[in-house]
């Protein structure tokens, strides 16, 4: 601020001296006009006085003269003329009768002597009987008649010098300069100051431009002069709160997103910008990156308008739970925590100040727990969830970008585990993504080349050992890596949204296979898995009936697994999108049992016709009384349900005896046969196959 005042001041000053320098000039021009006209009506008004002067004493001369001339007393004259030409005003004189005799003279007279009696001036006077005046050089020249009875009896004729009777032209020329030099002393000061007063508007509209231009569009300026400098003040005023409304709009546009009020990622990243620049030595903050659980869904389902409501309901809580964290962790003086949403449904969280990293985890414990609350949304109750990344800083990064990527990457871990979690970062995870990008691009390859290959793992029936029907199990025959289970890539196939082409592929090809099968005469029923996201998609029914109609595979040869955490996602949906496939005869397994931890009774009330036991239960069940309890509960539960039931993973003839005993319906493991290709499947499902030898 300091620098634009004094280039306002320096503005200002110049002004001043610009308009008083101009003052000055025309005060200069104007009193040199009127001195000059003033110098010649002087001059002009001193003549006529030297004349009238000359004219009277003459003539005075003449009067009293006008006897001794008459009776010619020429000593009398000499004496008198020569008493008047010791006058200062008076340079010459003489005197002459009618006959125009000189009779006396003295000092200095114009003519020479011996032509005075033919000087044509005293010879008009005496002719005409009046005053003749001339003016020869300095001198002013008079000759006067002069009268004594009643007639004219001579002249005098008297020379005047003009310096005598008129002020000298110098004299007057200085007198005036004088009275211009003070007149310019006492007016310029005074100009001064008035320019100054009158030019103060001016120096607060300079003011507030210069203010305006350095973006301070908050002032107003106070001229109340009632002229157009008022008028352009008040305009100026409308002007600026003009630009700072749009000014304020722009930023908003810029910095705010624009549901959720919240601060927009342009914002946030700036923010973390300048945290982290101006960090002191020693500090340690964080950024949080945060993840909606199952929001697309939601989304989708309860339309764009609501969608935004949810957001916006989200955000509040957000807030709330990071003024909560200011509160209770925020260091005495420190930064508040900023949140902001980066779009869709991701937000983040700033803490620009933590004592030790577990402050940042207090903070994303707290907000997936207040977003776990549920959300009342026109009428509706909906259950959501996130997931938080938590980077740090200065150890995972120190740029807005490192920091938030790393903090992705830590959400995408918590997600993988889950959801309803936080990580802290790891570096391991900036290499796994890499990994991860390889793999989606080799994915997106393998899918268009026919990489993809269906394997079938039989399922055997306790009760006579007969080959039940198989379930679907997709490879990879990667190019390098060779033969790759699905473990290896069908987490990255959701999390690059190709598991839906690659389930609908299985999907096809499982119908087509079991067909095949079925028109050689092998008629078994077929079991496809099923992912989560898969099964979320709007479509899904209709593959499922497209990959029917397609293959002529009659619907209950299908089954179609869906894991225990897919099913319980969200029981309402699924059991809307279950129901027209069931009506068609398809049936349900839910797979992996007892490992989603979810409630066993709110299970078995969800529309499935099978269940399948965890491998991990049946592995463990010879030696661990848990395993054992929960296999014989799934059992006896499902018996009284009149649902069938799966065991995986038997690989010894023990697990299969004691599921046989706990009355188990099919059979899945390698004790019978690994996953194997079509047409081995075939062969093996012959008649008299080695399944049933066992199973004897
Ligand atoms: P899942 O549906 O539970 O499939 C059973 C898995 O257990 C298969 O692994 C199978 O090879 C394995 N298994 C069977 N018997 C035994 C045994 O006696 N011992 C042991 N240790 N393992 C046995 P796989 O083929 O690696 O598949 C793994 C998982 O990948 C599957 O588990 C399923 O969830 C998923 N999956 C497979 N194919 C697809 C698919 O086409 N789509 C989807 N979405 N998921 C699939
Ligand atoms: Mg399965
Ligand atoms: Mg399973």
């Amino acid at each position: 601020m300091a620098p634009i005042r004094h280039a306002i001041s320096r503005v200002m000053r110049s002004l001043v001296i610009k308009f008083t320098l101009l003052c000055g000039l025309i005060l200069i021009l104007a009193t040199t006009a009127l001195m000059s006209v003033e110098y010649y009506l002087k001059r002009a008004e001193n003549t006529e006085t030297g004349l009238a002067h000359a004219q009277i004493i003459t003539e005075l001369f003449a009067t009293t003269l006008a006897p001794a001339i008459a009776s010619g007393d020429a000593g009398f004259l000499v004496t008198r003329l020569g008493q008047f030409s010791d006058r200062a005003d008076v340079d010459g004189i003489y005197a002459v009768n009618v006959g125009r005799t000189v009779l006396a003279a003295d000092g200095d007279t114009p003519v020479n002597p011996g032509m005075r009696a033919a000087d044509a001036m005293l010879q008009s006077a005496l002719g005409a009987v009046d005053t003749r005046v001339e003016i020869i050089g300095q001198d002013i020249h008079v000759a006067a008649p002069a009268f004594h009875d009643g007639r004219v009896v001579g002249a005098i004729v008297v020379t005047v010098p003009i310096h005598a009777v008129a002020r000298p032209a110098g004299e007057i020329l200085r007198r005036q300069l004088m009275i211009a030099l003070v007149a310019l002393l006492v007016f310029l000061p005074l100009v001064a100051l008035v320019v100054q007063r009158a030019l103060s508007p001016m120096r607060k509209l300079i003011e507030a431009a210069r203010a305006a231009s350095s973006r301070n569009l908050d002032i107003r300026i106070d001229i109340r002069t009632g002229d157009e400098l008022e008028l352009l003040a008040n305009a100026f005023n409308r002007m600026f709160a003009r630009l700072e409304a749009s000014v304020k709009r722009v930023h908003r546009l810029a910095y705010v997103d624009m549901i959720t009020e919240l601060p927009n990622r342009e914002r946030f990243r700036k923010e973390v910008e300048r945290v982290t620049r101006e960090a002191a030595e020693g500090q340690e903050g964080a950024v949080l990156f945060l993840d909606l659980d199952r929001f697309k869904r939601v989304n989708d389902s309860l339309g764009i308008g609501e969608g935004d409501r949810l957001l916006d309901a989200v955000a509040r809580r957000l807030r709330e739970a990071a003024r909560g964290w200011d509160l209770a962790h925020g260091e005495s003086g420190s930064e508040p925590s900023m949140v902001a949403r980066l779009g869709g449904d991701e937000f983040t969280v700033l803490l620009p100040q933590v004592r030790d990293p577990a402050d940042a985890a207090r903070l994303a414990r707290r907000i997936i727990d207040s977003v776990r609350r549920p959300f009342e949304i026109s009428g509706h109750q909906v259950f959501l969830g996130l997931s938080a990344g938590i980077a740090l800083f200065p150890r995972d990064g120190d740029d807005p970008e490192t920091l938030l990527r790393h903090a992705d990457l830590a959400m995408a871990a918590a997600k993988r585990n889950g959801g309803n979690a936080y990580e802290y970062f790891e570096a391991s995870m900036n290499r796994s993504a890499f990994e991860r990008l390889v793999l989606e691009n080799e994915l997106r390859e393998a899918v268009r080349d026919d990489q993809l290959v269906v394997f079938y793992q039989p399922k055997i029936s306790f009760a006579d050992g007969s080959i039940a029907g198989s379930e679907a199990l997709v490879r990879w025959r990667h190019p390098t890596a060779g033969m790759l289970a699905p473990g290896a890539f069908i987490q990255a196939a959701e999390e690059c949204g190709l598991i839906g082409e690659i389930g609908d592929w299985v999907l096809r090809r499982a119908c087509r296979d079991a067909q095949a099968l079925r028109a050689s005469g092998l008629s078994k029923p077929v079991a496809v898995n099923v992912s989560a996201m898969q099964f979320e998609s709007e479509n899904f029914a209709k593959s499922v009936m497209d990959a029917l109609e397609e293959s002529g595979l009659p619907p209950h040869m299908l089954e179609l697994e869906l894991t225990e955490s897919t099913a319980m996602r969200d029981p309402e949906r699924v059991i809307s999108q279950i129901a027209p496939l069931r009506e068609m005869g398809v049936t349900f397994a839910i797979d992996d049992f007892g490992t989603g931890h979810s409630s066993l009774s709110y299970l078995t009330r969800m529309p499935f016709d099978v269940f399948k036991i965890d491998q991990s239960f049946v592995r463990n069940m010879m030696d661990d009384e848990h395993a054992r309890i929960v296999v014989e509960t799934i059992l006896a539960m499902a018996r009284s349900l009149k649902l069938k039931t799966v065991a995986e993973g038997v690989e010894t003839p023990e697990q299969y005896a004691a599921l046989r005993d706990l009355g188990a319906t099919l059979a899945q493991g390698y004790l019978f046969a690994r996953p194997m290709p079509l047409d081995e499947f075939e062969r093996y499902s012959a008649p008299g196959a080695k399944a049933a030898q066992i199973a004897g």
